[in-house]
């Protein structure tokens, strides 16, 4: 485990930024209630249901998340191959809690932080905050699944410990508290999947934290010194990967820039620029500018911006209702004395708006271009609260057929289920009744 010494600059100053909005981000919107009463982000998997942003979502609709994870992946490769692991150093959540965890250590032990001959007493406490601080990111990350105010009121209550999802906090909490507080940069060298492939993603063009060795190298040695490099390994000693840049690009680099603020103040001294900063490599041996527009980026960018457009389509488009119908099959299609076919339909309908929606069933014969009578229990219009599933079950009969009619195997059919306040709101299935004895 590394404790990485603390640096000042105008790196650190603008990360410290960053990642306060971040945590910020993290810990308010599961507390965000929309006018609607729906919450900005909810991912309720018992209901399987997900709030988002005003809309509701359901596992059904899974070219959405299917465009969600593209997305999410190709912004991973586009970012990548521009700015390099800028995710692992500014928004990374083992990043963000390693720094914080790393504030309070120095906050109670000082210059004993990471030391052996800590104060046990000082040292307990440190791990007690540790906890205290894993606990709170960890109700909030299960805060994204079930209602904050919900867990809230259980812990005042104290019923808290008899809710299932007081087990998953509790892992979470566990987890966190061992991972950040003593995993550390194991994880990101040897357990992070992105690490792994980032240097595929990046090229010579990617501007990321990278050493000057053209105008460092060959650092100093002992009391020679022909490069900038002053060997001064402070470099080192604030990197909380515990790695030496100057190797060239590694999988335990996290791009946290702690090097770039070190080496600005010692190169300072000497009236020198910086040798660790944003740079590409293709830079330091050119000394030219970054090409940000290259094959890989404008690849990465133009598919990424077919991606969000189809997605953007899809949601302006998409009908916030869902339906399954499906014939009765316990209740076969029986002939009436008067030549029409009645048929049994099993129906599930959910409304996936964030308001409460009146619903109206109609049914067609496509192939004759007739309207089907739809008789339901539940009346001729059913009112849904958003995100209410209901499943019932309803008599479709065709109007009387005629003897031609009546040879065919089935009736081609449609079933239609329309939002009677918004009917351009609605969603077709095709159901197909058989004619009985054909
Ligand atoms: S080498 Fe520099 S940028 Fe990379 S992890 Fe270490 S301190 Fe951060
Ligand atoms: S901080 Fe700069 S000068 Fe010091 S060892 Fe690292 S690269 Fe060389």
């Amino acid at each position: 485990m590394i404790i990485s010494r603390p640096q000042s600059g105008k790196v650190r100053t603008r990360r410290n930024w960053v990642m306060s909005f971040l945590v910020f981000l993290f810990l308010s919107a599961p507390w965000v209630v929309l006018p609607s009463g729906s919450p900005l982000i909810r991912l309720e998997i018992p209901h399987r249901m997900f709030h988002l942003f005003g809309g509701l979502f359901i596992p059904q609709e899974g070219l959405i998340l299917w465009f969600f994870l593209l997305t999410m992946g190709l912004s991973l490769f586009f970012f990548t191959s521009v700015i390099g692991r800028v995710w692992c150093g500014w928004g990374c959540p083992q990043t963000i809690y390693t720094d914080f965890f790393d504030r309070i250590g120095r906050w109670i032990l000082d210059s004993k932080y990471g030391k052996k001959d800590a104060p046990v007493h000082k040292k307990y406490l440190v791990y007690f905050l540790w906890m205290v601080v894993s606990f709170i990111a960890s109700f909030h990350w299960i805060g994204y699944f079930v209602s904050p105010y919900e867990m809230a009121g259980d812990i005042a209550s104290l019923t808290f410990f008899s809710k299932s999802y007081s087990y998953f906090i509790g892992f979470f909490t566990i987890a966190m508290f061992v991972d950040i507080g003593f995993i550390r940069e194991q994880f990101c060298k040897y357990a992070c999947p992105y690490a792994r492939f980032q240097t595929i993603l990046m090229d010579e063009h990617s501007w990321n934290v990278t050493y000057d060795y053209k105008r460092g190298e060959p650092r100093r040695d002992k009391k020679t010194q022909i490069g900038d490099c002053v060997s001064c390994n402070m470099c080192v000693v604030v990197c909380p990967t515990g790695i030496d840049i100057r190797d060239g690009l590694q999988v335990g680099c996290v791009a946290c820039g702690k090097c770039v603020d070190a080496c600005t103040s010692i190169m300072a001294k000497e009236n020198k620029k910086t040798l660790i900063g944003y740079l590409s490599l293709d830079q330091i041996e050119t000394r030219g500018k970054v090409k940000w527009i290259r094959p890989r980026s404008v690849v990465y960018a133009l598919l990424l911006t077919i991606v969000i457009s189809v997605a953007t389509y899809k949601l302006i488009t998409r009908v916030p209702m869902s339906m399954i119908a499906a014939a009765n099959k316990s209740m076969p299609p029986t002939l009436l004395p008067d030549n029409k076919i009645r048929a049994f339909v099993a129906i599930r309908i959910q409304n996936i708006s964030p308001k409460p929606a009146i619903y109206a069933l109609e049914a067609f014969d496509t192939r004759h271009n007739k309207e089907m009578l739809v008789r339901s229990g539940e009346g001729e219009q059913l009112t849904l609260a958003s995100g209410e599933l209901r499943s019932f079950s309803v008599v479709i009969e065709t109007q009387t057929l005629s003897e031609s009619e009546l040879k065919e195997k089935y009736i081609p059919g449609m079933i239609r289920l329309k939002n009677v306040n918004e009917p351009d709101l609605k969603i077709e299935k095709v159901l197909s009744l058989t004619i009985p004895g054909n």
